[in-house]
């Protein structure tokens, strides 16, 4: 199998969306919007993401033998993934639940399914495409010794990992993290919820705890780049309306491994990442709101 510059390893999930005014309280139970289904999951956002800019992007992950996998290769397949290594499940495709407010945020509850099937053997058959790659992306909605062995087969590459949703970490896969990308919360809880620090005092922070680089998203505020002997460079987001932040940090991290395997530098690969994700929360949905490469957004002056 010929080598991808991008091997993104992770989840893919159907999202559930429905609309509603607000979040139910304990015992409540509201009226929402009609159900919407949407292709999602992490990996599988983020390597849409990666293959509609242009990039060459493999994608390792797992889906159940349903109309939801179906849904999903067609998404990947559409976007010029290449899903040699998705494999079938007997559990069924990875579901999100997702509630949208009304102000483009949302609460997310995942049942993981075929995610949970997506093992180190599974990355072990994908070794080869692992080995050639230039950049690996993984997130945690696998399991943890899956995001490790990646870690192991991809280290001729440059290991980006997306710590979400928010897990300890183990110290040799944080020693391998060029970069960690995390947003706000995520950095905040590897930290230890340390609430008082800044974006650049976060990302600082980070590269403390053995991260060869960090970039920790901020949403409206941008994202703040930090690397070893360097201050940490602040990324501004672009001014949009957002719609539909769901899906927005996968955009970011798809967008910012195009770049990398392109050899640009990190800060310069963040200042493009903000450029996609802006046009993604002006959109509704996660994949589907995702911009081809004459669709990013101009930088700002
Ligand atoms: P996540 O979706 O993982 O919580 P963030 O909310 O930090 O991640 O968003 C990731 C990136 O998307 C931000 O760094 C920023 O570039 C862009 N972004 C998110 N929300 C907005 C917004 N309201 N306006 C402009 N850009 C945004």
């Amino acid at each position: 199998m010929k080598g991808a510059g991008i091997v993104v390893v992770g989840s893919a999930n159907v999202d559930h969306v429905v609309e509603i005014d607000h979040r139910p309280a304990d015992g409540e139970t509201i009226l929402g919007s009609d159900l919407v289904f949407t292709p999602g999951g992490k990996g599988a956002n983020q390597a849409v993401a990666a293959g509609r800019l242009g990039g060459d992007v493999a994608f390792v992950g797992a889906v159940g033998a349903d109309g939801a996998g179906e849904l999903l290769r067609t998404s990947l397949l559409d976007a010029g993934v290449d899903i040699r290594e998705l494999a079938e499940s007997e559990a069924p495709t990875g579901v999100a639940i997702i509630m949208l407010t009304p102000d483009g945020e949302n609460s997310i509850i995942v049942a993981p399914g075929a995610n949970r099937h997506v093992t180190p053997e599974a990355v072990v058959r994908g070794s080869e495409v692992l080995a050639a790659a230039r950049v690996v992306v993984v997130q945690l909605e696998i399991p943890m010794e899956t995001v490790l062995a990646a870690a192991r087969l991809g280290r001729h590459g440059r290991f980006l990992l997306n710590a979400a949703p928010p897990r300890e970490l183990p110290q040799e896969l944080l020693g391998a993290c060029d970069p960690l990308v995390v947003n706000e919360s995520e950095a905040a809880y590897l930290l230890g919820n340390r609430s008082t620090l800044d974006g650049a005092e976060l990302a600082s922070a980070l590269l403390g705890l053995g991260a060869r680089s960090v970039v920790v998203t901020m949403g409206a505020e941008g994202a703040y780049v930090a690397e070893r002997s360097a201050v940490p460079v602040h990324v501004p987001a672009l001014p949009v309306l957002a719609v539909d932040t769901t899906g927005a940090g996968d955009s970011f991290v798809g967008a910012l491994a195009v770049r990398l395997t392109e050899g640009a530098s990190l800060p310069e690969a963040a200042a493009f990442a903000a450029r996609v994700a802006a046009v993604a929360v002006g959109r509704r949905g996660a994949q589907e709101s995702y911009p081809t490469l004459d669709e990013v957004l101009e930088p700002v002056e």
